[in-house]
């Protein structure tokens, strides 16, 4: 079975067509300003060298239908025919409480979608495009939506809801959904795994990339997450900046003259490490220019570094306990010093650290000793897998 996993941003798009036989990636790919003059398709075929094709792209149709010319390509394709594709798999963001796991997408689904714009409206409109363009350009090819927010619905409502007025809550449900889903329960699946697959288990899921969250999980369930009703609470990240005292939004509003979209830029887009540090949002350069001794990058790594710390051990609380604490993303799965600087802070839980087997970069490992009470991994997260591997399921 070959499934075509797609991301659609507004003037993006980026694919993965899987062969699930052997869940190897035949060809991936990526189109990039979209809407622009300038597009630019680059398309890589399994072991063989990218190919970039620069031409328009006015809308996610034209998009769709390149990428399909550049799978069925004579030298740089891998498929012969359309047919081959026996599905696609769309990454869906915002699927609100109506949907609480992958589903066949049907008009239903693409209206109850248009429903949750409010909630979604940088995120959901492309999605929809997506999905509209797929149905115009490869009709009878079935499709299904892998939601971010679908892993977190089983919070209950002492997780979900805000200290606001309930009728907010009634109105515009305004609580808490959860992101990255798609990644925690990737990993988390493989954590359980790695455990031996285990009737019970409490597990604290860290992905840590440009944005980040961390999920409690017990028995494969969600009970807690660090993003919220939007992806901007919880951890310092790279523009977001996370956990805030409300009260300092009007208070910025009232003394910087900003209106609500003014605001919003700074706590998405101007806030988090660039933000702190004033260098730049990437952890790389926080990290290095740390390491020259810009006192604002180090004080922005300390202030990341400590609100993993915070998140671990509130929700090894929340949990009674944890049996395994696990690094994805970016962050989590390359930065050796921060996930060493963190995890030499949970020895009150019962970790003990490995620093050698921590030495890697972006393979799944154990770094915590075999004795360790509580086990710390680090797995790289395969959100394209996830989604190929629940679009296989629901259309076989
Ligand atoms: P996104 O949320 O955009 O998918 P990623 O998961 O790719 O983000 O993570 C990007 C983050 O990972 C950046 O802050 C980047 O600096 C960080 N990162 C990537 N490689 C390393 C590394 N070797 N050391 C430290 N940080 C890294």
């Amino acid at each position: 079975m070959k499934i075509l996993v797609l991301n659609c941003g507004s003037s993006s798009l980026k694919y993965q067509l899987f062969n699930m036989d052997d869940e190897s990636v035949m060809a991936k790919g990526l189109v990039e300003k979209i809407g622009l003059s300038d597009s630019i398709l680059t398309h890589q075929p399994a072991n063989q060298d990218k190919v970039k094709i620069e031409t328009s792209i006015p809308e996610h149709g034209v998009a769709i239908e390149l990428v399909v010319k550049a799978l069925l390509d004579e030298k740089h394709g891998v498929i012969k025919d359309m047919k081959e594709i026996d599905a696609v798999g769309h990454r869906t963001i915002h699927g609100g409480t109506s949907f609480t796991e992958s589903c066949i997408i049907t008009d239903d689904v693409i209206a109850e979608m248009e429903r949750l714009v409010d909630l979604a409206p940088l995120h959901n409109p492309p999605s929809i495009l997506g999905i509209r363009a797929c149905q115009d350009k490869m009709p009878g090819i079935p499709m299904v939506g892998v939601f971010d927010t679908a892993f977190h619905q089983t919070m209950d409502a002492a997780h979900y809801l805000y200290g606001l007025p309930y009728e907010y809550y009634e109105k515009y449900q305004m609580r808490r959904f959860g992101f990255h889903g798609t990644s925690h329960r990737f990993v988390s699946i493989r954590c359980r795994e790695l455990l031996g697959n285990p009737e019970h288990s409490k597990i604290i899921t860290c992905h840590l990339g440009n944005g980040s969250s961390i999920a409690a999980i017990v028995d494969g369930k969600v009970i807690d997450t660090s993003m919220g009703y939007t992806p901007l609470e919880g951890l310092v990240m790279g523009t977001r900046c996370g956990d805030l005292d409300p009260a300092i939004l009007p208070f910025l509003m009232r003394k910087e003259g900003l209106d609500a979209d003014a605001l919003d830029a700074v706590i998405n887009k101007k806030s988090g490490l660039l933000g702190i540090s004033g260098v730049s949002s990437d952890m790389r350069d926080i990290e290095a220019a740390a390491a020259d001794g810009n006192e604002r990058a180090q004080v922005a790594m300390e202030i990341f570094r400590k609100t993993v710390i915070h998140y671990i051990g509130a929700y090894a609380a929340e949990m009674n306990g944890v049996d395994a604490i696990l690094f994805t993303a970016g962050i989590g799965e390359n930065d050796i010093a921060n996930r060493a600087a963190i995890c030499e802070n949970l020895s009150y839980l019962g970790v003990e650290f490995d620093k050698e087997a921590n030495d890697c970069r972006g393979k799944e490992v154990m770094i915590s000793t075999p004795n360790s009470k509580v086990k710390v991994f680090v797995i790289p997260t395969n959100e394209e897998l996830m989604i190929a591997r629940d679009t296989a399921a629901l259309v076989k």
